[in-house]
């Protein structure tokens, strides 16, 4: 977590932002490492902070999903992954 965040921090914002819409395109199966790391972009791009001013959260398939449970199709809320919750 703490390696992938610094990695994730040699980005610019706009490279995050445009990494997050790529996951956000299509895809349909997320391995857990993509899941960390589509969290933590969220996490640097201050995303997941609107998700918890609006208590709203999605997961990484864009299902919405509560603070500490997961979607339908078992990924999870950002809040989880991450540890936060
Ligand atoms: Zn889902």
């Amino acid at each position: 977590m703490d390696d992938l965040s610094n990695i994730l921090l040699d980005y610019s914002d706009d490279e995050l932002h445009s990494m997050a819409e790529e996951y956000a395109k299509g895809k349909k199966n997320f391995t857990r490492e993509e899941e960390l790391e589509w969290a933590s972009i969220l996490l640097l791009t201050g995303t997941l902070d609107e998700m918890c001013t609006k208590c709203s959260f999605q997961a990484i398939d864009g299902c919405e999903v509560e603070i500490d449970e997961n979607c339908p199709h078992g990924y999870y809320s950002p809040m989880l992954i991450l540890g936060l919750v």
